[in-house]
């Protein structure tokens, strides 16, 4: 763990001098649910989210399943979240995890099915802990209690009615830090508008553009549309990324992007949706840590058995380059908790 004084405020030392200026002071900085819950809004919002689990569209499945009376499917959920651990993440993005680590709550179960899941154990089975709503609300108060930057809520997708019932008991009980979706945008837009103004960061990982490759590999024909129209939305309710004078992240979209075998094309178009559609200001990190993994063995999805190359991982950086995007540059030692423009 490395101490306050050590961490460079990334604003402060590496932001080029051409870069806008994405910065609010701490002192100003007060989470979105806040106002929500002094209107009354937030506990409105937990209780409209319920009336979503009646007939479960929550995600873009659409199963239609009674959740309410602990029915399920796709995603293996019924009435309550399901926690498989929660802790202070320190493998997070440097914005996000600080000197004292992103207070990281992983959801058990996924609705995408994606075949090279390297969290195969949680993503497709029930693991953990059921979480009620004191339960779920209890673990944000031990993050924040053990200093964490932040509550980053992992595969939040199928579980959206149940982090919204548990925030107000939250926030009565003290809650302050701000939150964060961290998702594989696999999302319903009726989901996303339930959080909006109750998010501070979405960080969605765009996977491909490609439907045929969707299919194959994620089990979601339709998920490019949808992680299209949720990033736009998610860009439209919190905007691009600012830190506070730490170089923390406060507010924003965050966006990731796991590199694929043979996947460049892909790869390009994202970039370039994400400068032209949604904003030239996003940030992205471009991930290198690919590894068969999952479903995906020689004699299974062998398009995607086997590790990214150098080559692929810079046209990557290079797309990303070329449309301007801001990256976070995790792999330079000299820049490790740098963001820079490549
Ligand atoms: S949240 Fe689960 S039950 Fe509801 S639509 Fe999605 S996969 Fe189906």
């Amino acid at each position: 763990m490395i101490g306050e004084s050590e961490f460079i405020p990334i604003l402060k030392t590496t932001m080029s001098a051409a870069a806008p200026t994405f910065q609010i002071n701490s002192e100003d900085f007060e989470p979105a649910y806040m106002k929500l819950f002094r209107t009354g809004e937030l506990y409105h919002r937990s209780r409209e989210g319920l009336k979503h689990l009646k007939s479960c569209k929550v995600c873009p499945r659409d199963c239609e399943v009674d959740r309410l009376n602990d029915e399920w499917a796709l995603c293996k959920t019924g009435r309550y979240a399901w926690v498989s651990s929660h802790f202070p993440h320190f493998g997070e993005e440097d914005c996000l995890r600080g000197w004292n680590g992103s207070g990281t709550i992983f959801f058990s179960m996924c609705n995408l099915k994606c075949v090279f899941c390297q969290n195969y154990d949680i993503s497709q089975h029930r693991d953990g802990v059921e979480a009620r709503p004191e339960t779920l609300a209890q673990m944000m108060l031990e993050l924040q209690e053990r200093g964490c930057h932040n509550i980053n809520f992992v595969t939040p997708e199928h579980v959206v009615p149940q982090i919204l019932e548990a925030l107000p008991l939250a926030v009565q009980m003290g809650l302050r830090l701000p939150l964060v979706y961290n998702t594989g945008a696999y999302d319903s837009l009726e989901s996303l508008r339930l959080m909006d103004g109750v998010v501070d960061i979405y960080m969605p990982d765009f996977k491909y553009w490609d439907e045929g490759l969707s299919a194959e590999y994620l089990k979601a024909k339709k998920y490019p549309q949808a992680a299209r129209a949720v990033i736009r939305e998610m860009q439209r309710q919190v905007g691009d990324l600012v830190f506070d004078e730490n170089g923390l992240a406060k507010r924003g979209v965050l966006v990731r992007h796991l590199v694929m075998p043979d996947n460049a094309e892909d790869s390009r178009r994202i970039m370039r949706f994400l400068a032209q559609e949604v904003s030239p200001h996003t940030y992205i990190n471009i991930m290198d840590q690919y590894r068969p993994a999952g479903k995906v063995t020689p004699n299974r999805y062998h398009g995607i058995n086997r590790r990214t190359t150098e080559t692929e991982q810079q046209e990557t950086v290079r797309a990303a380059r070329e449309e301007g995007l801001y990256r976070f540059d995790t792999r330079n030692p000299t820049a490790h908790r740098a963001l820079v423009r490549p």
